[in-house]
């Protein structure tokens, strides 16, 4: 096809905002494309090169589409910056500067949606020494044939700013209308989306539709290939829960980590990617070895929950604390054994070559539990409860939260698995959110586009006994960016700098004065503070100019709280 057909397409798109026209737009489109044997042209539609799982990029920078830009029209590096500067878009730019040099090439090679996949693909596998002269040329070839409209939105694309609005919901639904007809949308929007969220790949979607609802329905689950994960929805209690996925249910801890989908394929290969469809197998060395050790099966596609650990107390902690390991490139194996996770598994949906979702969940989780050989602090399925007492439910409410995770998840047993749904089969419950007022006893400076303000704010309490005040916590959310509602940032640090005492580095103490509300979810023993809890989840939600520091919470306070919630107290 040609790429200057697809650019119109994209330009006819950007010049409306209406979904409904876009949806049409693309629609027609996608009714010519069935004729064509690639139907990876779809890609290039949503600015991309790649299916939706893929990790690999095209790697080309502003920096590197500049130096394509002049070599494929002759005109300086500096010149191309300069016109930059002026239109702010170097998709404008591009085509600027190749409309200029046009007028006096007769010549002109008509540019094709293939070669602009062939090309941007090739710069995206190149590797070592070279590569950057090389994505330099495979760029300027492409931009030294191409009209001055489709050099505006191929730098648009391999800078990965196209923005024509081809969003999954659009796509999904040009889709449906180009296979089935609008009028018969609604009937089969759901099958084309359910085979989206399997494959994260609408060329092999598009593919199917054309051939009709059935081989959309064929398509399959592939351990190795990123699927996405089911969500959860939320209950406000224990019965609340049993209200909506019916008794007797699963309950199961709610860890407070990252999502993590297991993956071994069918030569054996162990693949892990998260709930964004990332590949972070090589950020987690560990966690390979204990799939290898603990999963008895040739092939699956589990679902799972990692969750932080201290190696010296062996206590669980908070997400924040572990979730560098998610983007860390170097120094993996120090990282592991400094931020150790364990695997909480809690539901597999492929299993030695078969699909298991429409199994329900009773007999998923029992066939999980059967090939697992748990080891805790390393592999595990998930605490789990199954019962229809809601007093035995709750009892094990407490026990998670004692044990130092979020809530529980309540479960429908009868439940299929839904990749990508946010459905009712699956339940959050969490302890309902308190509030406490605190005193700011100390800061820090914020970086990038915080610099200059304080942005994370110690907070304390009053021992009632000496006076003192212990901290409780450091809270950096709740604060607003600018001051449109809320508090601001630059509120708080104006407010709290002529209260600094001292400082060190990054960070301040302040002078307690300045009262503010603070909502948590729980209270955890902590000895980083010196009051020796720690509030989970903090949020400053106001401030309190009506209190002064001796009406805060006081010490007694938070520990009978804790104690509530713990369970060594009857609320
Ligand atoms: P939320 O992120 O607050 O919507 O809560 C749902 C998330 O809890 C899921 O996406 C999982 O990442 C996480 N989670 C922790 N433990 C479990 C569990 N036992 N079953 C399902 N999800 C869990």
């Amino acid at each position: 096809m040609k790429y200057e057909e697809l650019c119109k397409i994209y330009e006819r798109l950007e010049a409306t905002s209406s979904r409904l026209d876009k949806t049409e737009i693309l629609a027609n489109f996608l009714h010519k494309l069935k004729k064509e044997k690639n139907k990876e042209i779809i890609y290039l539609l949503r600015g991309s090169v790649f299916p939706d799982y893929s990790q690999k990029e095209v790697g080309i920078s502003a920096q590197l589409a500049i130096k394509a830009i002049s070599k494929a029209t002759g005109i300086p590096a500096e010149d191309v910056v300069e016109e930059w500067k002026k239109s702010g878009d170097l998709g404008k730019t591009a085509e600027k500067l190749v409309k200029k040099k046009k007028q006096i090439t007769l010549f002109q090679k008509e540019l094709t949606t293939e070669k602009v996949l062939e090309n941007l693909r090739k710069a995206a596998e190149l590797e070592g020494p070279g590569t950057i002269e090389k994505k330099i040329s495979l760029l300027a070839e492409l931009l030294s044939a191409a009209k001055p409209i489709e050099a505006r939105y191929l730098i648009r694309t391999v800078l990965g700013e196209l923005r024509v609005g081809t969003g999954e919901g659009i796509m999904r639904d040009a889709i449906t209308w180009a296979c089935f007809g609008r009028e018969k949308a609604k009937e089969y929007v759901a099958s084309v989306e359910a085979a989206y969220d399997k494959a994260n790949d609408f060329a092999a979607v598009f593919e199917a539709a054309c051939h009709g609802v059935k081989k959309l329905e064929e398509i399959m689950l592939v351990p190795g290939k990123p699927v996405k994960v089911m969500l959860a929805l939320k209950a406000k209690n224990i019965a609340d829960a049993f209200e909506q996925v019916g008794k007797p249910a699963a309950f199961e801890f709610k860890y407070d980590g990252f999502r993590m989908m297991l993956n071994k394929s069918e030569d054996g290969k162990i693949t892990i990617f998260t709930r964004r469809l990332e590949d972070v197998t090589k950020q987690f060395p560990e966690v390979v070895e204990y799939v290898k050790k603990y999963i008895k099966a040739k092939s699956f596609i589990i679902d799972s929950e990692a969750v932080g650990y201290s190696p010296r107390t062996k206590k669980y902690r908070p997400f924040q604390e572990i979730s560098q390991r998610i983007k860390r490139k170097y120094d993996i194996e120090k990282l592991s054994k400094e931020l150790p996770v364990e695997v909480n598994v809690f539901d597999i949906i492929y299993y030695n070559g078969k699909s298991l979702l429409n199994e329900p969940f009773r007999k998923r989780s029992e066939l999980l539990r059967k090939i697992v050989k748990g080891k805790k602090l390393e592999l595990k399925p998930a605490e789990q409860l199954i019962t229809d007492s809601e007093s035995k439910a709750e009892s094990f409410f407490r026990k998670a939260l004692k044990a130092g995770h979020e809530g529980l998840m309540a479960k429908n047993l009868d439940a299929p698995y839904k990749p990508g749904a946010r459905v009712g089969y699956m339940l959050k419950i969490k302890p309902e959110e308190k509030e406490f007022d605190l005193v700011i006893v100390g800061a820090e400076y914020g970086t990038g586009k915080r610099g200059g303000w304080l942005s994370s704010f110690v907070i304390a309490c009053r021992d009632e006994k000496t006076g003192n005040f212990l901290e409780v916590g450091k809270v950096g959310t709740g604060i607003k960016e600018k001051q449109e509602v809320g508090l601001s940032f630059d509120e708080l640090t104006k407010m709290l700098k002529p209260l600094i005492v001292e400082e060190h580095g990054r960070d301040v103490r302040i002078k307690p004065k300045i009262v503010v509300t603070v909502v948590y979810q729980n209270i955890q023993k902590s000895p980083k503070y010196a009051s020796g809890f720690a509030l989970r989840f903090p949020r400053i939600t106001r401030l309190r100019p009506d209190r002064s520091p001796s009406d805060i919470a006081t010490l007694s306070e938070i520990r009978e709280e804790w104690e509530k919630e713990t369970g060594r107290k009857k609320s």
